[in-house]
């Protein structure tokens, strides 16, 4: 237990209470004789009564069956009772008596109580004494009155009330030192509690990187591989059973790759990227990839754009977008039987240095119940049970889908009715980069060739290699192996290379240790061959121990041909 009732505050509580009560009582028996042999029988029969009161509380106080700040309040009132019944009724003067109380009142209140009250029950004790002054104009604290109590006992109740005071400061003083105690003992476990934490959380994030790496790497063979085979002419029988293979490899890749985002975002560890895009060319892009799905089910696929996007590029993160979109997309395509699904861009406002653009995913599939359409943005959530038998799915993409636009400074709506249809929808506000640096990018008629470029490609995984051989050999390109890290390194120093695709993870030496060493070869031309990592690892800090190593550049696995090949064309030598 971090924090309880029996904190070193409660416990001085307690300490004062006690401390108020004996001492009171003590002063109550000291009074008695005295105002007895003085005829003093009013005197006597409030300190009587007093006496009768304080014993009480203490009672109380031992059996525990008030509360402390009740207890408080009652001796108080004591106090207030006290104060009034001395100015107005017995000495008739504001004598030291009164004063001492006036401040034990102050001190007991605060301490005990709460500042509210603290302020309440001062000005209780401080309202006599303003009418004092106000009606009799002066105040002569040393004037012993008639009433007062007798000599010596006012002077042995002065000496008491001034221990009293002085015990409470003792008693305060010490829990406040000791909560500071407790304060920096509570500090160091939380800062020790941090430290494993943080490490928990650390060895989480390697744990997911190394199973993403070991996940991934032996399907994006598989990914690649049909990919291959799918170029190669075949029965249509087999290019089915081929189709098939593709698209559960590709089901859970996508699987392992949105249960690692969902982690990643869930840390806040996910930064976005600042590319300048055209965010029509980029819709085009991910509808091209769809298209597939939406033939094979007889569906259309509707792509509304809007033509003041044509000629503006944005700056964002074209990967976020374009996995919101797939993702938004994918899902009205699984839930839509018959009809169309409709992407719509809209302009929504423009000025010179912003845009405004409306993104809405439109379908005339099964709907989603109003119950429902609030949980579906939650993790692991799916509109009825039925969904996973029927539709497959994990219930993470719109979990993942809702933080994204978020992270874009939007909210994501929804608009559904059951066998009507679905529209998700989300406006982004982007900054317009004035002077984009357009990418060359292949045109859908270009014969890819890269001949003339001599690759080295570090990769330990057979597999891998093999597919890199089979797409580098389409574009009439020898590709040159280093099965690991010293591998590397030997090939580059004594071959000349225009470019090395770097696997991270390997055995003997890795990816990153390679890439320095060989920025230490003598011969500055090797020394500073252009390399690309080449990774399926998605840890936080892989970007930079890349940049860190040396590395130039990196493609993620499974590498898409079409990227790899525009970075390559890039360096070729002219
Ligand atoms: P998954 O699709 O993997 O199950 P999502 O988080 O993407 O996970 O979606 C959660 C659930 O929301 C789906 O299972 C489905 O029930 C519902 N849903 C999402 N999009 C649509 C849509 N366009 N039409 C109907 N239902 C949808």
């Amino acid at each position: 237990m971090l924090f309880s009732e029996s904190d070193s505050f409660q416990r001085a509580k307690i300490k004062i209470l006690y401390i108020l009560l004996v001492f009171s009582i003590l002063k109550t028996l000291i009074v008695i004789p005295f105002v007895w042999y003085h005829d003093q029988f009013l005197q006597l029969s409030r300190v009587v009564v007093l006496l009768v009161f304080y014993i009480i509380l203490l009672k109380f106080l031992l059996a525990k069956s008030i509360s402390v700040i009740k207890l408080s309040h009652l001796l108080l009132w004591g106090g207030i009772f006290l104060i009034w019944s001395n100015i107005f009724f017995f000495a008739k003067t504001v004598n030291i008596i009164v004063i001492q109380f006036i401040f034990t009142m102050v001190l007991g209140s605060f301490f005990l109580i709460s500042r509210r009250f603290g302020v309440f029950y001062s000005v209780l004790a401080f309202f006599p004494i303003a009418i004092f002054i106000l009606t009799k104009g002066r105040i002569e604290v040393f004037n012993q009155t008639e009433g007062a109590l007798v000599s010596p006992a006012y002077e042995m109740i002065v000496i008491f009330n001034f221990i009293t005071i002085i015990v409470i400061h003792d008693l305060f003083n010490n829990a406040f030192t000791k909560n500071v105690q407790e304060k920096v003992k509570l500090n160091n476990k939380l800062e020790e509690a941090l430290v494993k934490a943080n490490e928990a959380a650390k060895s989480k994030a390697d744990f997911l990187s190394t199973m993403s790496h070991e996940l991934r790497t032996p399907l994006n063979s598989v990914i690649g591989m049909t990919d291959l085979l799918l170029d190669n002419p075949f029965s249509d029988d087999q290019a089915e059973t081929i189709k098939a293979l593709k698209f559960s490899a590709v089901s859970l890749h996508s699987l392992i790759n949105d249960i690692l985002d969902y982690n990643k975002i869930g840390s806040d560890k996910l930064k976005l990227e600042a590319v300048s895009v055209n965010l029509n060319t980029l819709v085009k892009d991910i509808c091209n990839g769809l298209n597939i799905q939406t033939k094979e089910k007889g569906i259309q696929l509707i792509l509304n754009l809007d033509e003041r996007l044509h000629n503006i590029h944005v700056i964002t993160d074209p990967t976020r977008v374009s996995q919101i979109i797939y993702n938004l997309a994918g899902n009205a395509i699984k839930f839509t039987a018959s009809g169309s699904v409709k992407i719509n861009l809209n302009v929504i406002k423009r000025d010179a240095e912003k845009v405004n653009v409306k993104f809405s995913v439109v379908d005339t599939g099964l709907g989603i119940m109003e119950e429902d359409q609030k949980r579906i943005f939650e993790p692991f959530s799916q509109a009825s049970v039925s969904t996973t038998r029927n539709f497959g799915g994990t219930g993470l993409g719109l979990a993942i889908v809702k933080k994204l636009v978020n992270m874009l400074n939007s909210e994501i709506r929804l608009e559904s009715k059951i066998g009507e249809g679905s529209d998700f929808s989300f406006d982004v506000s982007f900054v317009i980069d004035h002077n984009p640096r357009i990418i060359n990018l292949v045109d859908d008629n270009e014969i890819y060739d890269l001949k003339n470029l001599k690759v080295l490609a570090a990769e330990d995984n057979a597999m891998n290699r093999l597919l890199l051989k089979k797409v580098f050999s389409k574009w009439g390109n020898e590709i040159v192996f280093a099965e690991n890290g010293l591998e590397a390194i030997e090939k580059a120093s004594s071959n000349d290379f225009d470019v090395i695709l770097m696997d991270l993870h390997m055995p003997l030496v890795d990816g990153y240790e390679a890439t320095k060493s060989i920025r230490k070869v003598e011969d500055s031309k090797k020394a500073n061959i252009h390399i690309i990592a080449l990774t399926a690892s998605v840890s936080n800090d892989m970007e930079t121990k890349i940049k860190e190593s040396g590395m130039d550049d990196y493609i993620y696995k499974p590498f898409n041909a079409k990227e790899m090949y525009v970075k390559l064309k890039a360096i070729l030598p002219n």
